[in-house]
């Protein structure tokens, strides 16, 4: 069986849950869907629930452990 070509498509996906990531944020270029998934993903996007549960946290942390 013939594998099924898809078409060229940017990153849709959450790096982290693997959900996609709403269409609204789909554009002309990468920055301009989801949100940067860095320091969780160094190359990645993530999605909105990601970003404050898991993105913003770990970027908050060093903040914190630094007090
Ligand atoms: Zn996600």
């Amino acid at each position: 069986m013939p594998e099924l070509k898809t078409l060229p498509q940017r990153k849709q996906r959450c790096a982290i849950c693997e959900r996609k990531v709403f269409a609204r944020y789909w554009g002309p270029s990468e920055a301009s869907w989801g949100n940067s998934a860095w320091p969780v993903v160094n190359e990645g996007r993530c999605c909105d629930f990601c970003n404050w549960m898991v993105v913003i946290p770990a970027r908050l942390a060093p903040m914190i452990a630094s007090k």
